[in-house]
């Protein structure tokens, strides 16, 4: 059996990542990246936004910045704000992962489809599916596995953020390049949950506009579509226009708790390892703390400890949000259009990034409808609570 001392388990976002950091620090040491051949298990392109300094370290694969991010409230108020110190950034999954291939000379990529990872003392043993379905093992000092949970436990609330969007060329200039617009409420609301509009402006004529919702259940493609159709037509009168490619994804939105840290020698990474920011979705940065912390630890020779994307205090906070939201106790288009109208964008986007402090948390917190987060603190928190039945998601 081959013995490698770092397995990195999938290659979307968090494997890549951390194959790109652990090329940097790791010399002398064997890193495998091991990848699925069977398409089926292969997520398709995407676009990934995030929000950091002006200069990162994903710069060279930024295709495209926004200075300045709007929300539109369900009556069509809108709050315009620079992000200033911050910038919203935009990457191609195919960008980001052409540049880390090419980079990688000592990490090697290893295909083949990983049907399970026994954890022992010592090292871990990976069974792996090649595409001629024979079956191989791959004993590894370290794993990092960011195969995509299967599902969530019974107690935890689970939303999905699930999103349908369109790449679109209209006939004659639509679209302020000026602001990115976050979350547009005015779209026909759900009985639980949110939905909203995304707006990514590329130029005048070109933006991605997407319609999403958290909400339990996905729609059908009929929904998505007259989702769109409405959205594009009515409320941003796009007028004449083409589209020219579609994005399409879920997104966990849980209150589960899914450490890093998974066993002796199996750690999880991505959205598999809690990544995921559970009020928002967003995972690319929080897959970036995590694989920053794992690939300092190794450099230094010591065991990855627990390295979470997200502090305690704010998975709570969000736990909260999910409940509220998910027992229709929260009338999420005004709490979300109430939280950007009062709080200044800049301190949002770094509440989300967890790097407030407990006063900038208390600001925020002062401005969502108290009564009604405690109602669902409550709900969440009361003796014997476990959630709505048929809670089990995948
Ligand atoms: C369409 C879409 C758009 C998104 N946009 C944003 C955004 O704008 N900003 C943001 O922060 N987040 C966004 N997200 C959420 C999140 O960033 C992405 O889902 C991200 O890809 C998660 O990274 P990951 O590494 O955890 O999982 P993935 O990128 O899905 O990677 C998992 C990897 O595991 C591999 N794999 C699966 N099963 C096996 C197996 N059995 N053996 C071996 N390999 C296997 C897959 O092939 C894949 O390479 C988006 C999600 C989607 C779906």
């Amino acid at each position: 059996m081959e013995r490698v001392d770092v397995a990195i388990v999938g290659a979307g976002a968090a494997g890549l990542s951390l194959a790109h950091r652990l090329e940097r620090v790791l010399s002398g040491r064997s890193v495998v990246v091991v990848e699925t051949p069977d398409a089926g298990l292969r997520p398709p392109e995407r676009t990934w936004c995030f929000w950091e300094a002006p200069e990162g370290e994903w710069d060279a694969v930024v295709s495209h910045r926004w200075h300045a991010l709007s929300v539109v409230g369900p009556d069509g108020t809108t709050w315009r704000s620079p992000t200033d110190p911050l910038v919203y950034k935009m990457v191609r999954s195919r960008d980001f992962e052409a540049l880390v291939r090419d980079g990688l000379r000592r990490v090697r990529t290893l295909c083949g489809t990983v049907t399970g990872i026994a954890d022992g003392p010592e090292e871990a043993v990976l069974r792996l599916r090649g595409s001629d379905g024979a079956d191989t093992e791959l004993a590894a000092g370290l794993v990092f596995d960011s195969r995509p949970p299967r599902g969530f436990p019974a107690g935890a609330v689970t939303l999905r953020q699930h999103f349908r969007g369109w790449f679109v060329r209209t006939d004659r200039p639509r679209f302020d390049l000026s602001a990115a617009v976050l979350m547009d409420l005015r779209v026909p609301q759900p009985d639980r949950g949110v939905a909203f509009g995304y707006v990514l402006p590329f130029d005048s004529r070109t933006a991605l506009v997407e319609y999403t919702e958290f909400t339990r259940d996905v729609l059908d493609d009929a929904g998505y579509e007259e989702a769109l159709r409405d959205y594009t037509g009515r409320l941003l009168e796009l007028g004449v226009f083409t589209i020219i490619g579609v994005e399409q994804g879920v997104i966990p939105m849980t209150s589960a708790r899914l450490p890093t840290r998974a066993g002796r020698r199996v750690y999880r990474i991505g959205t598999a390892g809690g990544a995921t920011r559970p009020a928002t979705g967003y995972t690319f940065a929080g897959a970036q703390r995590q694989t920053r912390q794992i690939a300092a630890a190794l450099a230094e020779g010591r065991t990855p400890g627990r390295c979470p994307a997200h502090r305690r205090r704010h998975l709570l906070m969000d736990t909260v949000l999910l409940r509220g939201l998910d027992d229709g106790v929260i009338d999420g288009a005004e709490f979300f259009a109430t939280l950007f109208r009062d709080n200044p964008l800049p301190r949002l986007l770094r509440f989300l990034d967890g790097t407030t402090g407990p006063l900038e948390e208390l600001a925020i917190g002062a401005h969502t409808p108290v009564p009604t987060m405690l109602t669902a603190l409550w709900a969440q928190i009361r003796p014997g609570q476990h959630g709505r039945s048929g809670d089990t998601q995948s």
